[in-house]
């Protein structure tokens, strides 16, 4: 006889429920995204901007422009989509979080108040379920009240204001350093202000934010080379520890025939040339090559640059000039976003997909013609390596004027000349960092950013700013910021949905039209929601903090949850069903102490992934045996 193959279960343990939360788990800082949705969906704004506040002091930042791994792992955008008779109709599309997040912070963060009020209302702020509890909310509240005995002012420095430097400068002040920091350009926010586009990013937005980051007391020295301008062996001497934050802003070349000489630039030099007003010499039939994200800002920045100069010099100049993108990668493989994509095809960018650079031509005095590219037939390996294979009887020219190249960033360490021997560096460039603490091998330096952990997305560089802080904190004081994560479990009486929430499709974001976009280079993408559109979308989060807990004592064995529920996510087996293994064993023991026949038992099996939060078992089961309970992650947290 064959016998039935067991069902493998998970059976909830501690910290189960929170790590369902995949949203919060997710994000590099942990912000509650839960959370704030919810209250945007219950029009509790102001909370909602503060429950994206506390864990990251770039929450309006954020809202732009995140790279949202959140919305990457939202379990909405994995469950079935069902229509209004509960059918199967697709897959479902995650909760648009960024934008929910720009929506709560336009009218409650730093661009929506001073800077002095947006630090009250953080500070002031006790969540009324503590679900996000995150060291930094608590951090803001303790060093208003003096709950732990913090730092004594000593003097910190931070080499670089990109996010990850900021995010340092924001904690050491909170924690009561006197933190400066160094930073080589005109204007603080390191890519964020000089990469990424400001018809994607405001200037002012980003003003705004780095002025609460000021406004607690950190000093940031803007137009300071270190190498240049101060050593690294001074910055040393004069500061308790140094975070070095600088990021990767040099672009890699390919070392092509004819990429040295007149206009064959970097991408990041572009977006920095533009950021700073800094001219340039461009010219009109432009070749970006790339495929990902970046040589989509460098790319949609040409093309409005061009557009911008064709519409105030139409009399004078004839044709309107063309912007070229060309990547290894087929379009199914470009790493740059569908959206990055889509739009840059309405914004008039042509697209070569699979064909890699050989040279760039250049005719005899030098003025660059073209680009030759051959046939790229395989960019990964089986093990998803970069490993390209190329066809070299498949072969083309592009003709252009000017070669953006975006294939990469580098850092420039120079600096580490002067005062930092004692660094050693992973690889030529990267300083070696212990990933736990990012303490690099020379005391009181620590590494934190894009320098640390390669080229990520700007929550990630927060992240690290905020860890390397943490770090900091222990070498200077020989005490450590710990934190704990109790979750307990909260019955809620009265849960309720929204009306037909389960079935509500995304709402899209609305975008201005390309010809709206091209008229003025800033001109923002994205309008944002307002506010029915937004509590709108908020309500299709499916909660993951909340799950239906069923009493086995109380239940009737009736499998009335099992047919109600709208997604059948639920399953009453018997346990001879069940793939024995040592938790399972341990519940079975607890729950009917030591068991002769399990088949004379059953369980009720629910898949994560499909479960809805509808409640509509609770409702249905006869006995009382289901209660929906949210589940809340406190953190305890303490100096030792
Ligand atoms: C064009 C572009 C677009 C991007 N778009 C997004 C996006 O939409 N979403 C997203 O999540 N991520 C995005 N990223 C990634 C994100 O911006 C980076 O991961 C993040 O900025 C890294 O932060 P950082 O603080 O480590 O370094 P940086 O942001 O590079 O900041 C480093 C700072 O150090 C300064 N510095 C360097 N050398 C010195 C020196 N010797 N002395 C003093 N100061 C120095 C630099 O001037 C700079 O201000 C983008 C990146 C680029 C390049």
């Amino acid at each position: 006889m064959i016998e039935r193959p067991r069902l493998r279960v998970d059976v909830p343990g501690d910290g189960y429920h929170r790590n369902l939360i995949s949203c919060q788990v997710a994000c590099p800082v942990h912000t509650d995204a839960r959370g704030y949705v919810r209250a945007i969906a219950d029009g509790r704004f102001e909370e909602a901007y503060l429950l994206a506040r506390g864990p990251n002091p770039l929450a309006s930042i954020c809202g732009r422009v995140c790279g949202a791994p959140c919305e990457a792992a939202c379990r909405r955008g994995k469950v079935p989509r069902v229509d209004d008779d509960g059918r199967f109709v697709a897959e479902d599309r995650p909760i648009a979080i960024r934008a929910l997040k720009r929506f709560a912070c336009e009218r409650y963060g730093a661009e929506a108040r001073p800077a002095s009020e947006v630090l009250r209302a953080v500070r002031d702020y006790v969540p009324a379920i503590s679900a996000d509890a995150e060291e930094m909310a608590a951090l803001v509240r303790a060093s208003v009240s003096g709950q732990f005995a913090l730092a004594a002012g000593e003097r910190v420095a931070v080499i670089g204001a990109g996010p990850a430097g900021l995010a340092a400068a924001h904690d050491l002040a909170l924690m009561g350093f006197l933190t400066v920091v160094f930073e080589a350009e005109s204007v603080p926010a390191g890519m964020l202000a000089l990469g990424v586009p400001a018809y994607r990013l405001p200037r002012e937005l980003i003003r705004r934010e780095v002025a609460v980051i000021e406004a607690l007391g950190v000093e940031v020295r803007c137009g300071v080379v270190v190498g240049r301008d101060v050593s690294l062996a001074q910055i040393r001497r004069e500061h308790v520890a140094v975070i070095i934050a600088v990021g990767a802003k040099s672009s890699r070349g390919l070392g092509l025939p004819g990429e040295r000489g007149p206009r064959v630039f970097g991408g990041v030099d572009l977006l920095r040339a533009v950021a700073l007003g800094v001219p340039l010499d461009i010219g009109r039939e432009v070749v970006v090559i790339g495929g990902g994200n970046v040589a989509y800002d460098v790319a949609r920045t040409v093309v409005r640059q061009i557009a911008y100069d064709t519409a105030r010099t139409a009399a004078r100049l004839a044709g309107i000039g063309r912007v070229c993108l060309v990547s290894l990668e087929t379009l199914d493989e470009m790493p740059a976003d569908t959206l990055e994509i889509l739009e840059g095809d309405e914004e008039g960018i042509e697209r070569l997909n699979g064909w890699g650079p050989v040279g760039i031509d250049r005719d005899p005095g030098g003025v660059v013609r073209g680009v030759a590219f051959r046939r790229c037939v395989r960019v990964y390996d089986q093990e998803r390596r970069f490993s390209p294979v190329f066809d070299d009887d498949a072969r083309k020219t592009v003709p252009c004027d000017t070669v953006l190249l975006s294939v990469g960033q580098m850092p420039d360490v120079g600096f580490l000349a002067d005062g930092g021997a004692d660094i050693e560096q992973l690889r030529p460039g990267w300083p070696k960092a212990d990933l736990r603490t990012l303490a690099s091998t020379a005391p009181g330096v620590f590494i934190a950013g894009d320098l640390a952990h390669g080229t990520r997305l700007l929550i990630d560089a927060v992240a690290s700013g905020k860890l390397a802080a943490r770090s900091v904190y222990e070498y200077v004081t020989g005490r450590a910021i710990r934190s704990e994560a109790v979750t307990a479990h909260l019955p809620l009486e009265r849960y309720q949905r929204e009306r037909g929430y389960e079935s509500i499709r995304r709402v899209s974001v609305p975008v201005r039209d390309p010809s709206e976009r091209l008229a003025r280079p800033d001109t923002c993408v994205e309008e944002g929601y307002g506010e029915t559109a937004a509590m709108r979308e908020a309500s299709r989060c499916l909660d993951c903090g909340v799950t239906p807990v069923f009493d086995g004592t109380r239940c009737v064995l009736c499998g009335g949850c099992a047919d109600v529920c709208p997604t059948q996510c639920l399953k009453l087996v018997s346990l001879s069903d069940l793939e024995s293994h040592e938790d399972l064993s341990h519940a079975i023991r607890g729950a009917l102490g030591h068991v002769t026949d399990v088949a004379e038992h059953s369980a009720i099996l629910k898949d994560e992934d499909r479960c809805i939060r509808c409640a509509l078992c609770a409702m249905r089961c006869p006995a009382d045996a289901i209660t929906m309970e949210r589940a809340t992650c406190n953190t305890n947290w303490s100096v030792s």
